[in-house]
């Protein structure tokens, strides 16, 4: 990972002096060197995702262990090699590591074994950036519990939170959130925050980000002493240092191949818009491909999402769309309807951008160039993952 990053800020496009209307209405334009969006995959499969140890010599409860295999994990990954043991002698830590790593049981098996030892007293807080990566948590979280009598509940935006105070009148050994629901939920005095022993901020660098930070500082000041602290993220914001060190006691530091960023097994490839061609056409030429079978297609503002949506269709191509401005039971049918592949096509916001996994996406199109390397890093990990290969298309212009 290259941790003196450039170009993370976008650069506004009006220099003073005369610029006309039109063009400081117009959206900002990425000012990322395209060349940074073309790399040969070189897919080193599982082989570089699993390493050799198996989830038998972890000395697990045979039920978690059970719950595991039943899931298909064999052997583990190598972030789950690095970070379990040290989690489950409860230390704190920072682990970076590539999208699509297994981060998620990373945190989650250590939690259970925790869990177990005394469910009573036991509550972790698992705080995400959005909705569906909560959801997709507490998902994981049930599966590898399965027969165990431990129990969580997910508090989100978007939601009746009428229906939240029931859910919280029982013991949750996990508590799967997006900030400002947690918050609103402690503000109301249903849930009690100082019970909390085990933190955890997945994709931490963008919880830390001028948008959630306010929140995420309320959160941990409401929690108080803990007992773990746990951050995982596939990118790092070197500006960060000082807060994670605040969050962090004594914890260990996981940074698993600190190479470029992006997820080898992902091909990345550009698009040229040649001159007079209209730029949708190309796009729609691109599905002709029978490989381009389950698609993000990432767009800067939510209109284009739901304008793209509707093209696609009319040309026959399944597609929905999914950002922040539809309602949250739309927004899970959309997830719903990709993972079955009823349609082919998800037009996203960066509201998809972090954490979903969805299994076999086949390609990731950037409508626009991204705005910052971070914002292009998770955009094009939701395809690639689990040691798969995946492509990365960006349209440059
Ligand atoms: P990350 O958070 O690093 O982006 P996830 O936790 O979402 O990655 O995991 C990516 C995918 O890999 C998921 O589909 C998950 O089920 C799968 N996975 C996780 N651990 C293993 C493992 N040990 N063996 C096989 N598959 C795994
Ligand atoms: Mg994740």
């Amino acid at each position: 990972m290259n941790f003196t990053r450039k170009n993370t800020k976008p650069i506004a496009n009006s220099r003073g002096g005369n610029v006309d209307r039109r063009q400081t209405q117009k959206k900002k334009e990425s000012t990322l060197d395209p060349k940074l969006f073309e790399k040969k995959a070189k897919p080193s499969g599982q082989q570089g995702f699993r390493t050799e140890k198996s989830f038998e010599d972890l000395q697990l409860s045979p039920k978690v262990l059970q719950n595991i295999l039943a899931k298909g994990y064999q052997t583990l990954t190598t972030i789950q090699e690095q970070s379990i043991v040290p989690l489950l002698e409860g230390r704190d830590m920072m682990a970076i590591s590539k999208t699509g790593s297994g981060k998620t049981a990373a945190f989650l098996i250590p939690i259970i074994e925790h869990a177990l030892k005394d469910p009573k007293n036991y509550t972790a807080l698992v705080v995400t950036p959005t909705r569906e990566l909560a959801l997709q948590i507490e998902e994981e979280f049930k599966s590898l519990t399965s027969g165990l009598q431990l129990y969580s509940a997910t508090f989100i935006g978007g939601t009746n939170i009428n229906s939240d105070p029931a859910k919280l009148s029982r013991k949750l050994q996990v508590i799967v959130g997006t900030p400002g629901r947690l918050l609103d939920l402690s503000d109301r005095k249903v849930l009690d925050l100082r019970k909390v022993n085990t933190l955890v901020l997945d994709e931490f660098d963008r919880m830390l980000d001028m948008g959630f930070v306010h929140d995420v500082n309320k959160l941990v000041n409401r929690i108080g002493t803990r007992n773990q602290t746990l951050l995982f993220s596939a990118t790092l914001e070197p500006a960060q240092k000082k807060l994670i060190d605040g969050l962090l006691n004594n914890p260990v530091e996981v940074k698993v191949d600190s190479g470029s960023g992006t997820n080898e097994n992902i091909e990345q490839q550009t698009i040229r818009v040649p001159e007079g061609k209209d730029k949708f056409e190309v796009l729609e030429g691109l599905f002709q491909d029978p490989e381009m079978e389950k698609v993000i297609l990432f767009t800067e503002t939510k209109r284009l999402a739901d304008r793209l949506a509707k093209k696609l269709n009319q040309s026959g191509i399944k597609s929905g769309q999914i950002h922040g401005d539809k309602s949250q039971n739309f927004r899970n049918r959309m997830i719903d309807e990709f993972k079955s592949g009823t349609i082919r096509v998800l037009v996203a916001t960066d509201v998809a951008a972090r954490g979903i996994d969805v299994a076999d996406v086949s390609h990731v199109i950037n409508y626009q160039r991204p705005m910052t390397m971070d914002a292009y890093i998770h955009r094009i990990g939701r395809t690639g993952r689990a040691g798969k290969v995946g492509h990365a298309i960006t349209f440059v212009n």
